[in-house]
């Protein structure tokens, strides 16, 4: 995957986690609940390689989630009410 892409306010999102620390890795409550005791470092290792990785542009604060399918960070619309 590319380490960086245009956001449309013209800041430069880099993807690199270690350029930048507005990289989120979301894990879901049912990934959650799936955990069994004991919780080993393979279990946490796993939830964090298979979680959905979410980006924030520093320049306006879109949010964008990684498209596993497209192979490539998506603006995603935020809904209110
Ligand atoms: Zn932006």
């Amino acid at each position: 995957m590319a380490s960086k892409f245009l956001c449309d306010c013209g800041y430069q999102v880099r993807t690199n986690s270690f350029e930048d620390h507005s990289i989120y890795s979301l894990i879901t409550s049912n990934d959650i609940d799936a955990v069994k005791e004991p919780i080993t470092e393979n279990v946490l290792s796993n939830l964090w390689f298979n979680s959905q990785r979410m980006v924030e542009c520093r320049g306006c604060g879109t949010l964008y989630l990684w498209d596993k399918e497209a192979k490539k960070y998506i603006a995603k619309k935020i809904v209110n009410g």
